[in-house]
């Protein structure tokens, strides 16, 4: 009889656990993974995958009015929040359920409930106890909201998905990610949106271009942005809320999302008890492998908050499984990986931004454009794109590329893979572009916007 329950016991039924459990399945593991919540995790249930269809929904709304310049003439539009979400929602059961059956056909074991650990090689799930010769940390990470009066009033993005009715008035705080994808969702659906940011631009740690580009397009697409300001306090009023500003100034609103920050969700897992490190902001430190400091205990994805992304979580899962289980040892590299916002425009990224480059490589030459895209000659929308490169001038290798504007995603998933693998300007601009499109720009970017940069 085996010593232990399982070979490997997954704790969060998420894009890396779910990854790990089926492939350390395939290897010929014995797994189980336990979920608290629905199969999927953040960013099927609460995250990517809605957040993109309301964004698709969102898109509509100046579709329509770009239309009349192409000939179209558009009856009196009309927006269903209920049919939206109801759709979303019949999605979101459908890829849960395709995610179960994945795990089903792996033969992994589901465990339905809250797991912790129970000293170093076992998982409580309610009164259940199982052992486990390995246990994988996959539990992600939470929505924080800083306290201050009235928090209790506000919402973050995973109740965002079930509001019953479109809110007429929002306040978005924060400025990262999801602070301008929802203002960008709200606003296109056709609610008034303020946005509250600390900051001077949005999305810090972005390349200023892309802050600037953003911020501007936002602001002209109709989202009314208090920059250097926080809410002190939070009322309820007889007809909604009511934020107070540190300014002084009020704004009321039917619906108020705070966007501030992820947390890992690690708190009350056991992981003290069990001897697993963990830092004052709750993430579980690993090496490259995904082990923690417990041999036993592995961890993956947004509880080690390193990059929170899911395609990052996937790749560290599988990672992990082929290491432990498949006896074939890789690590993830985190060096360069893309991102995008889906933000209205949205961004794509992969590399340094102009701030960083000097830093990492000395002397620096960027190229970048700002301009119409075509569709928008006719359409009458105001709308300016952003190409921007930036290259290593010994080298010439480039080490940057940031787009704003439409499909900036899909341009930079296409483009990231000759940013990874370390391709020059030169062989860049030997590739012939595809006339017309937007994302030729990028191998036709012939001079240097500013000249050369450095970390002087
Ligand atoms: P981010 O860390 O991106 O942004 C948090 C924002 O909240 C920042 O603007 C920050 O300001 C502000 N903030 C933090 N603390 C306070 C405070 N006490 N008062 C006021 N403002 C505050 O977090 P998100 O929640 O947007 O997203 C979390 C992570 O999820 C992202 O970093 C990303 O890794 C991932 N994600 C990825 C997506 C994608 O790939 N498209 C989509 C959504 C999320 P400041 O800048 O000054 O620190």
């Amino acid at each position: 009889m085996a010593e232990f329950d399982y070979d490997l016991c997954v704790i969060g039924a998420g894009s890396g656990g779910v990854r790990a459990a089926r492939i350390a399945a395939g290897h010929g593991a014995r797994v189980a993974i336990c979920e608290e919540s629905r199969v999927g995790g953040t960013c099927v249930i609460r995250g990517c995958v809605p957040k993109k269809l309301l964004s698709y929904a969102a898109h509509y709304h100046e579709d329509f009015e770009d239309a009349a310049g192409f000939g179209w003439r558009v009856g009196d539009i009309e927006f269903s929040w209920p049919t939206l979400i109801g759709a979303v929602h019949r999605e979101l059961d459908r890829l849960e359920g395709i995610y179960r059956r994945l795990l089903d056909g792996s033969g992994v074991t589901l465990l339905e409930g809250r797991g912790t650990l129970d000293g170093p090689q076992a998982v409580r799930i309610g009164e259940r106890t199982v052992t486990a010769e390995k246990v994988l940390l996959a539990v992600g990470g939470w929505p924080w909201v800083p306290e201050f009066p009235g928090a209790e009033h506000v919402i973050t993005s995973n109740e965002a998905f079930h509001l019953e009715q479109l809110p007429p008035r929002v306040v978005v705080v924060g400025g990262g990610y999801i602070a301008c994808e929802f203002a960008s969702i709200f606003n296109g659906l056709g609610s008034q949106v303020h946005q509250v940011y600390r900051g001077d631009a949005v999305l810090r740690g972005f390349d200023h271009d892309v802050r600037r580009v953003v911020t501007r397009e936002m602001a002209a697409r109709g989202v009314v942005f208090h920059f250097e300001t926080q809410v002190t306090r939070v009322d309820k009023t007889g007809d909604g809320l009511r934020a107070q500003l540190d300014d002084g100034s009020v704004l009321e609103a039917d619906c108020i999302l705070y966007a501030t920050g992820r947390v890992p969700n690690t708190r009350g897992l056991g992981l003290q008890e069990a001897g697993v490190e963990v830092r004052a902001d709750g993430s579980v430190p690993v090496d490259e492998y995904a082990r923690t400091n417990v041999p036993s205990v592995f961890a993956v994805g947004d509880v080690t908050h390193r990059i929170n992304l899911t395609p990052v979580a996937l790749h560290e899962g599988h990672a992990f499984a082929d290491t432990q289980f498949g006896g074939k040892t890789r690590a993830t590299d985190h060096e360069s990986v893309a991102s995008a916002v889906f933000s209205h425009p949205q961004v794509g990224t992969v590399g340094v931004s102009e701030e960083d480059a000097p830093h990492h490589y000395g002397e620096i030459d960027v190229y970048q454009s700002e301009f119409r895209p075509m569709r928008h000659t006719l359409s009458g929308n105001p709308e300016k794109a952003l190409m921007k490169l930036i290259v290593e001038r010994t080298g010439r290798r480039v080490v940057g590329l940031h787009v704003v504007g439409p499909d900036a995603a899909e341009i930079v998933q296409g483009f990231a893979v000759a940013v990874k693998w370390g391709l020059t300007k030169d062989q860049f601009d030997a590739t012939i572009g595809i006339h017309p499109t937007s994302a030729e720009e990028l191998v036709t970017l012939r001079s240097p916007v500013q000249g050369a940069r450095n970390s002087s």
